[in-house]
């Protein structure tokens, strides 16, 4: 169940309670059984306890034996059957007095009703033996280990399990919120009094695992702050109005406030660590070259890394104009540039002669050197490894560093990912954009969405066909390529179809590309490497073949392809006839807030598989949830950085214990923090 060590099951926890203090009235299970029965869409049976005294019993000896007993109490009788117990009838006598837990359920025999309770779990009880009941916890069991096996484990083995908790807590912050001790809480949570102390004893717990996670980010960014040994680049008086000058619009209310942010960052000595999150067409590239000019003025140079060729060359393309007017020399560097063209680039980096370079992985080669790099942006963050994001940010002392995003996280989220990077937010579109209408087709009527592209072909305008080859393996790229054919063959004999796939050669791939944009080609049928950034603003339709294969905030990058000119744009979902559950897709039809999609992918998908963290219930995964907790989290996040600010290298007696805390959770930590 991926416990693997001590520490695993003394964080293995409860995932609820059944609560069996008081065994109900027999009168009153047989009411809510009727009740239920007689009520549409209610479940057949539920969960009930009860105590009586055993009447009759009857066996019945079939292939599964049943064992029956009438079990009365001081309000009524009720039919009590145990299923495949073989010779259990014989330790079963009238007058015993025993405590049931079973599922009630009406049952019809013979022309009537009656309600029945299915036993699950039976205790006998001494004649004068007074009833104890108690709130039973519920653990993530799994087939081959029960959650009563895992009870056992933990109470047995508590009092060295409490020795492995941090019990960290400062205090102070203990006092704050009138705390008692980890210790404390972690038996009430395997052994509750009451489902209110239960819920207590929760949020003690998670909000000390939430102190580890938001102490771990503010003691990194302390001693970011206390290192330095950035250079300061401080943007002169009248530098943004210079900027926007140069733009052929006018900045976005938004742009300008997130600019202002950077380069407040930047004009400190501790380096710039910034995640810029702004949905598909809100205007990075354009913050970016901000930075860029900001960073030329100081005199730094700049890199800017992106995960492939397409989007390295397009983000040169896209800088290059906006760069310009201030004398700004930009360089690409790209693993299949010739030899001779990446020393030359090299060359220019490495004497300085060069102010940006534009490039992919290859930037982050040994042997490329800058002379004076001060600002490292990465774009499309979450495709890098850390290691490789920090080996960009190796190339200079330290670097002012800028992580840019266009797949927006639920904000709530992205405070505890992403805890120890500083957030802006790109919330405004441009004006004048036209949404792009997105409509969900069946299957079956995809000659209709073939027509359509058709039809907007001969407006002059292109169109995107995507195939889900989302692993780009052979046997998916055959399923595209055989697309490819019947597009080329029956579909559009008559018009001129492009391939684009992960697989093809990246010069192959750029060729492609420029192809489609400088419209030589009327349909490109491509996999999602167009997923992200590319920018072809005569595309006015995409078609998505097999859309329910994809999550809903790729789904939205992949329609961030169309809608980037004047035309009117429109996305088409296709999806299978069968799938009756088509509702997920409509959010898209419904929305273009790529934050909006993004909480409902998360609602839908949960949190686990949205996030790559583990869930709770072992394997050292986080009892807490970052969006049911969220508001826990921000008040332990509080404490943390009051803590740090006041005690930033844990000098302090009664933080002392903290760095246990922040041992424990190492593992934790490496899956949220980021960098
Ligand atoms: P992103 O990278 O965030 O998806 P881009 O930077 O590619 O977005 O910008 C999308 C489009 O919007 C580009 O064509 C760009 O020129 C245009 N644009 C950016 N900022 C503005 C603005 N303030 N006003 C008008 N158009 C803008
Ligand atoms: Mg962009």
């Amino acid at each position: 169940m991926g416990i693997a060590t001590p520490r695993d099951l003394a964080t293995t926890y409860p995932r609820g309670y059944r609560d069996w203090r008081e065994p109900t009235p027999i009168a009153d299970i047989k009411l809510r059984a009727q009740a239920r029965s007689s009520e549409p869409g209610e479940p057949e049976s539920s969960e009930e306890i009860a105590l009586g005294r055993v009447e009759r019993v009857n066996e019945f000896r079939g292939r599964v034996p049943v064992v029956s007993a009438d079990l009365r109490d001081a309000t009524g009788t009720i039919k009590a059957t145990w299923f495949g117990r073989k010779g259990f009838a014989g330790k079963l006598a009238p007058g015993d007095r025993v405590f049931v837990h079973g599922r009630a359920q009406v049952k019809f025999s013979r022309g009537s009703a009656a309600v029945e309770l299915n036993v699950l779990h039976h205790r006998m009880l001494r004649e004068d033996e007074v009833y104890r009941g108690e709130m039973v916890p519920v653990y993530p069991a799994g087939k081959e280990l029960s959650s009563r096996a895992i009870r056992s484990v933990i109470q047995r083995n508590a009092d060295a399990l409490e020795s492995l908790l941090p019990d960290a807590l400062p205090p102070e912050v203990r006092a704050r919120h009138g705390y008692g001790s980890q210790v404390e809480a972690w038996r009430e949570m395997h052994q509750p009094a009451s489902p209110e102390s239960a819920a207590a004893a929760r949020e003690r717990i998670v909000f000390e695992e939430f102190f580890g996670v938001a102490l771990a980010a503010a003691l990194k960014r302390a001693r970011r702050h206390a290192e330095g040994g950035a250079q300061p680049l401080l943007a002169p008086p009248g530098l943004l109005e210079e900027f926007e000058a140069q733009l052929p619009f006018r900045l976005t209310a938004a742009q300008r406030r997130v600019i202002e942010e950077l380069w407040h960052d930047m004009g400190g000595s501790a380096p710039m660590n910034r995640l810029l999150q702004g949905d598909v067409g809100s205007g990075k590239t354009l913050v970016a070259a901000a930075t860029i000019v900001l960073a030329a003025r100081a005199g730094v140079q700049s890199a800017l890394m992106a995960p492939t060729e397409i989007l390295a060359a397009q983000h040169a393309r896209k800088l290059a104009p906006l760069l310009l007017p201030f004398g700004i020399r930009v360089d690409a560097l790209f693993g299949s540039m010739g030899a001779r063209d990446r020393e030359r680039t090299r060359g220019r980096l490495a004497s300085g002669e060069c102010d940006l370079a534009v490039g992919t992985h290859a930037l982050i080669v040994d042997g490329v050197e800058f002379a004076r790099l001060g600002l490292a942006i990465i774009d499309e963050q979450h495709r890098f490894g850390v290691a490789q994001r920090a080996a960009l940010r190796s190339k200079s002392r330290a670097p002012h560093t800028l992580h840019m995003t266009a797949t927006p996280i639920p904000r709530t989220l992205a405070q505890t990912k992403y805890a120890d990077l500083d957030l802006s937010i790109l919330d405004e579109l441009p004006p004048g954009r036209t949404p792009v209408e997105t409509f969900v087709l069946r299957q079956s009527r995809k000659a209709e969405a073939y027509a359509f592209v058709r039809k907007n072909v001969a407006r002059g305008r292109q169109a995107y066909v995507v195939v889900p080859a989302i692993d780009e393996s052979e046997s998916a790229l055959t399923s595209a390529l055989a697309e490819l054919e019947v597009l080329r063959r029956d579909v559009f004999p008559d018009l001129r179809v492009a391939l684009l796939h992960g697989r093809l050669p990246p010069r192959e791939k750029d060729e492609v590309m420029t192809r489609f944009a400088r419209g030589d080609a009327d349909v490109l049928l491509a996999t999602t490497v167009v997923e992200v950034g590319v920018d072809v603003p005569n595309a006015s339709v995409m078609v998505v073949l097999d859309a329910h294969r994809y999550g809903l905030a790729q789904l939205h990058q992949l329609r961030g392809r169309v809608g980037r000119g004047s035309a009117r744009s429109y996305c088409i979902l296709i999806a299978p006839d069968e799938m009756g559950d088509v509702e997920r897709l409509q959010v898209l039809a419904a929305t273009e807030d790529g934050f909006r999609i993004a909480e409902e992918d998360l609602r839908l998908r949960g949190e686990g598989e949205f996030a790559g963290t583990q869930q709770a219930g072992g394997g050292g995964g986080l009892l807490g949830s970052v969006m049911g907790d969220f508001a826990l989290y921000m008040r332990a996040k509080a404490d943390a950085d009051g803590v740090i600010a006041r005690d930033p290298e844990l000098r302090l007696p009664e933080h002392q214990r903290l760095r246990a805390l922040l041992d424990a959770q190492a593992e934790t930590r490496a899956m949220l923090v980021s960098s």
